[in-house]
C-alpha cells in the first residue's frame, strides 16, 4: 500500500490533535526509512534495503532548524511542539544527545513556550546518554505495543534483542515522567492472527501501565496506509473503553481513533 517518507529534515508545522502546531524533525535519511524496528503498520513503509546510511550532521541540523525557527518567528507563526519523528527511530542518531541540547537552546531563543517531543520506539534506552537526553525534553513518547513478547515481535519485528521485560526496566528510569504510546490494531500477517486488544492482551498491558506509571498514555490506531495488508483499525468506542481502564488507574490518556 502507499506509504510515505518525510522528504525534509525539518517539516511543518503540521497541526496535530495530540501536539498542537507541531514542527517535525526528521533526523533520518529523507529518501528511505532507517529504523531498528520494522512495524507492520509503519506509515513510512518497510524497513530494508542496503542503503548507505547518511544522516544529517549536528551542524547541518542546527543551521536548518535555526533558519526555520527564525523564519517562523518572523512571520508570526505558532509552534506548540518541536517533534522528533520522521523516517525511523530518532535516538539511533549518534549525535542525538548534542542535537537535543541544541534544540533546547534554539527553542529557548525563538519559541520558549514550546515543548520538545520525541517519538521513540524505546529500543535505545539501555544507553544512559539517550535516557538523559530524553529526560531533558517535555514529552519523551515511548512505544510499547504489547505486554506479550510474541505479539510485540509480530507487530514491531525488532532488529535486535528485544524483550518487554527490558522495556519495563528502562521505562522505570523515567520515574513516571514519560508518555507511553500504544498502537492498537488487529488483522492477519504472514498467516498469523494479531489482535492486541483481546482481554488478556489488555489486562497484561494495563499491569505494565500500572507498574511504570507514565504521566500520559497515548492510544491510537491505524490512520493511513500500512505496508502490511489485512490490518484493521480498532473502533473508537473500543479505544475509549481501553482509555477508561487506564483512567481508572489514575492515569491520563489521549485517544486518536
Ligand atoms: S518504530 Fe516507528 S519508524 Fe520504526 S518501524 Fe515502527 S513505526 Fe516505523
Amino acid at each position: 500500500m502507499a506509504t510515505f517518507l518525510f522528504n525534509e529534515l525539518v517539516f511543518g508545522p503540521i497541526y496535530s490533535r495530540r501536539l498542537g502546531q507541531s514542527l517535525g524533525i526528521n533526523l533520518l535519511p529523507t529518501d528511505y526509512k532507517y529504523c531498528n524496528f520494522n512495524c507492520i503498520y509503519c506509515e513510512c513503509g518497510w524497513t530494508g534495503g542496503n542503503n548507505k546510511i547518511i544522516l544529517p550532521t549536528e551542524q547541518q541540523f542546527s543551521e536548518i532548524l535555526e533558519q526555520k525557527l527564525a523564519s517562523l518567528k518572523e512571520t508570526g507563526k505558532k509552534v506548540d511542539t518541536i517533534t522528533f519523528a520522521g523516517n525511523g527511530e530518532p535516538t539511533i542518531h549518534p549525535k542525538f544527545d548534542a542535537i537535543i541540547d541544541k534544540t533546547i537552546d534554539l527553542r529557548n531563543k525563538y519559541f520558549p513556550n514550546s515543548k520538545i517531543a520525541v517519538l521513540s520506539n524505546a529500543t535505545m534506552l539501555h544507553k544512559e546518554k539517550v535516557v538523559a537526553s530524553l529526560k531533558k525534553t517535555e514529552l519523551p513518547i515511548l512505544k510499547l505495543d504489547s505486554a506479550s513478547n510474541k505479539t510485540a515481535k509480530l507487530l514491531n519485528d525488532p532488529k535486535q534483542n528485544y524483550s518487554v521485560e527490558k522495556v519495563i526496566k528502562n521505562f522505570r528510569k523515567f520515574e513516571g515522567n514519560f508518555v507511553m504510546q500504544t498502537m492498537f490494531l488487529k488483522g492477519v500477517f504472514e498467516n498469523q492472527h494479531i489482535d492486541n486488544t483481546t482481554d488478556s492482551e489488555i489486562n497484561a498491558w494495563l499491569k505494565i501501565v500500572e507498574k511504570t506509571k507514565p504521566k500520559l498514555v497515548m492510544i491510537y490506531t491505524i490512520a493511513r496506509d500500512t505496508p502490511a495488508e489485512n490490518l484493521e483499525k480498532i473502533s473508537l468506542s473500543k479505544l475509549e473503553n481501553i482509555a477508561k481502564q487506564v483512567n481508572n488507574l489514575g492515569i491520563e490518556t489521549q485517544v486518536s481513533g
